[in-house]
């Protein structure tokens, strides 16, 4: 199969894409990018979309989390380890409450370019009103509030490909490298849960998985399973100069494969069905994602996975809804039940962060965690009334300790948003509340 040309992709009209100023520089960068190894492989691309079959069945779920926006100051070593190891704690409890693999998805080492609503910002400054280019995450410019830090850049495609070498590089050492060892991450939670008042909201599960822990040291289980973890990558593919620049002929297959991650999806503002970004992912081999809000007809979601899904392969497309906690309940019955109606295998993942964002009074874009619940609630009672299998979430967190998101166990508040308000996107979950999301699905999907 071939891929269209950049060119081809651009005269589609392409949405949310950097304008830069020197064509020559760009070439240049592409040319390099299209010599740089890969960053996956296309095995593990199909290993992942086998998993996410099990997932379209119903016999396993997903858990996809990590920044809004990675940034390129951010690869630290601490930062990286704590991600996967609020991710690894987070599975555990969920494998544990769903009997069922649960598979690890990162939204991690390539997550760099952000699609927004509006393409300037303003500030008032010293100088008055200044207006510039809005940030587009750091693979496109910088967040620094100045002209030359907004300007668009194409160098910054080069230093994304080597943070997410970097960052995956990690992650390959700590998933396989003993870090992940399903005892040592099992302590953590017990440490979450006897550590804090609202970690012991969540004691008898900790307990019952304290127990099967046991059991299984006790009949002598010490299978190399439970010292590694399979684990892969996934971002947004919007830059196109760069996903086009990162797509092989896998030489096994001969099929093409964007190397950039393991799994790639399409934002909710650029899924038109006769776009840059739907065309360009109807012909790669990975496993994909769609991202679907409140305005997505039922005939929308047929016609994407007609175009993205052609074979009806299981483990090929996910959809990611995000409807808000006010909408789900309303929305999506629609929309599952004509999807399945036609027969089409897709798994159904719940992103409870993007229909549930507003602006603090003071000013901060926040999200309150008991909205977040209140939508992976309404997520799991529409498929349960419909038979159909709630497949995952798509979480926006982190492991550090921010204050970004209100409420929680810790009840944070409008006020506590300043002390450590880090993203440079969308507020994500800190480690607390992403433990404490985790407990709470595990009730949801034990049921
Ligand atoms: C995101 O995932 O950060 C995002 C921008 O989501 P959406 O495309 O669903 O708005
Ligand atoms: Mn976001």
């Amino acid at each position: 199969m071939t891929i269209p040309s950049l060119e081809q992709l651009h005269a589609l009209g392409a949405r949310q894409q950097p304008t830069y100023d020197d064509p020559a520089a760009l070439a240049a960068v592409v040319d390099r990018l299209r010599t740089q190894p890969p960053l996956v492989f296309a095995g593990e691309c199909d290993d992942l979309k086998e998993k996410l079959a099990a997932v379209a069945r119903g016999e396993a779920f997903l858990l996809q989390g990590g920044d809004c926006a990675e940034t390129l100051a951010g690869v630290s070593a601490e930062n990286v380890r704590n991600k996967l190891r609020v991710l690894l704690q987070m599975a555990v409890v969920l494998t544990y409450a769903g009997s069922v693999p649960v598979v690890k998805l990162g939204r991690l080492a390539g997550q760099y370019a952000k699609p927004r609503s509006n393409d300037f910002e303003t500030r008032v400054t010293a100088e008055g009103e200044v207006t510039l280019p809005a940030y587009r995450g750091d693979a496109v410019n910088g967040f620094e509030f100045t002209p030359e830090s907004r300007r668009h850049d194409p160098q910054r495609l080069l230093d994304v490909y080597n943070a997410s070498a970097a960052t995956l590089n990690l992650i390959r050492a700590f998933a396989t490298g003993g870090y992940a060892d399903l005892r040592q991450v099992h302590t953590w939670n017990t440490d979450f849960v006897s550590g804090s008042l609202y970690g012991q909201r969540y004691e008898k599960l900790a307990q019952e998985i304290d127990k099967a822990m046991q059991f299984m040291h006790a009949i002598g289980i010490d299978a190399e399973e439970l010292r590694r973890v399979d684990f892969h990558s996934s971002h947004e593919a919007l830059v196109l100069e760069y996903e086009h620049a990162m797509t092989r002929i896998d030489s096994r297959t001969e099929a093409p494969y964007d190397v950039s991650g393991h799994f790639v999806w399409i934002g909710e503002r650029t899924r038109q069905l006769d776009g840059a970004h739907v065309e360009l992912l109807s012909k790669i081999r990975n496993p994909i994602g769609v991202k679907l809000g409140p305005t997505t007809t039922a005939d929308d979601a047929i016609a994407l996975a007609g175009k993205l899904n052609p074979e009806n392969e299981a483990g090929r497309l996910t959809f990611i809804t995000r409807f808000g906690a006010q909408k789900i309940r309303d929305g999506l019955p629609d929309l599952i039940e004509k999807v399945t109606a036609s027969g089409l295998e897709v798994a159904w993942v719940c992103d409870p962060m993007h229909g549930n964002t507003f602006e603090a009074s003071s000013g901060y874009k926040t999200r309150r965690f008991d909205d977040v619940i209140e939508e992976v609630q309404g997520f799991f009672d529409v498929h349960r009334a419909l038979g159909t299998w709630p497949g995952g979430i798509h979480v926006e967190l982190t492991g550090d300790d921010v204050t970004e998101c209100v409420g929680g166990g810790e009840e944070l508040t409008d006020a506590d948003l300043a002390s450590r308000y880090e993203s440079v996107c969308d507020p994500r979950l800190n480690r607390v509340q992403s433990l404490e999301m985790a407990f709470l699905v595990a009730e949801m999907l034990r049921l």
